[in-house]
Formats: structure tokens, sequence, C-alpha cells
């Protein structure tokens, strides 16, 4: 059930940058290195993340349903940072058929309109400014 929602919100961001672009395209391809399944960074409210009963539903909520398992956080900052118990010692992924979460479908991404896009330094996949009219 879970999946599907995800799935839901997941045509819903393609269809809305459909309407209105992102100023950057991505272009390359996944050179397989698995270094982003290595540091996963979640964000959170800081406020949210400060009480300890919801840091907890956050923490056990990625692992149940994202097999994730927390490596640090940094509070003060609103980020969590996991790493992804599917990732195979060659750097491949162990659920990329079936089991991957849908953020792993779309990384990297960019998150706003308004946000400098970033890739890992030796990631395949780069980002350029889109000619807008
Ligand atoms: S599910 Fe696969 S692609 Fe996603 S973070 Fe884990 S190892 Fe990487
Ligand atoms: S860092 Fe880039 S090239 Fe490496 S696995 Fe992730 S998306 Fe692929």
């Amino acid at each position: 059930m879970l999946r599907i929602i995800s799935w839901i919100d997941y045509w819903y961001r393609a269809l809305a940058r459909w309407v209105l672009p992102y100023p950057y395209r991505r272009s390359g391809r996944c050179r397989k290195c698995g270094e982003c399944c290595k540091q996963i960074l979640i964000g959170m409210e800081p406020r949210m993340l400060r009480l300890r009963p919801l840091r907890n539903l956050a923490i056990w909520w990625n692992a149940y349903f994202n097999n994730l398992r927390l490596i640090g956080s940094f509070i003060e900052d609103g980020v969590m940072v996991f790493a992804c118990n599917y990732l195979r010692a060659d750097g491949l992924c162990g659920a990329y058929n079936l089991l991957r979460p849908v953020f792993c479908h779309e990384y990297p991404r960019l998150f706003s309109h308004f946000e400098e896009p970033v890739v890992l330094p030796d990631c395949g996949f780069k980002f350029s400014p889109r000619k807008l009219i």
C-alpha cells in the first residue's frame, strides 16, 4: 500500500515537472558505483527531529519500509544519515528490480525549482542549465 502511495507521489511530481520544468536538465547514466547508497540524507524539520519519539519513528519507518540503517544524525540541521542494507559488496543494488524504494528511481533529482543541483564527485549523471524561453 505504501509503495502505491509513493508511486502516486512520484507520478504527481513527474506531472508537475512536465507542466513546470526545472531550470536544469539531467543527463548521463548510472555508473553503478554504489556511492549514493552509502550515505543517504533524509531531512526533517529540526523541531520534529529533536523529539525522540518522532525521531525514533522516522528511523523505524526507514528501516522497515526502505531497509535503511541509521549511521548518523545532525539534529540541529534537520538531517539524518542512513546507509542501505540492499547495497551489495560489489556496489550493485540487491533489490534493483522489485524492492528498491521510489526515491532510488528518481536519484539524483532536484527538490525545488530554486535549487542548485549537486551530484557526487564521480557520479555518471550531471545537470546542465535548461534553455528557457
Ligand atoms: S535500494 Fe538499491 S539503489 Fe536504493 S539505496 Fe539501496 S542499494 Fe541503492
Ligand atoms: S553515485 Fe551516481 S553513478 Fe554512483 S551509483 Fe549513485 S547514481 Fe549511480
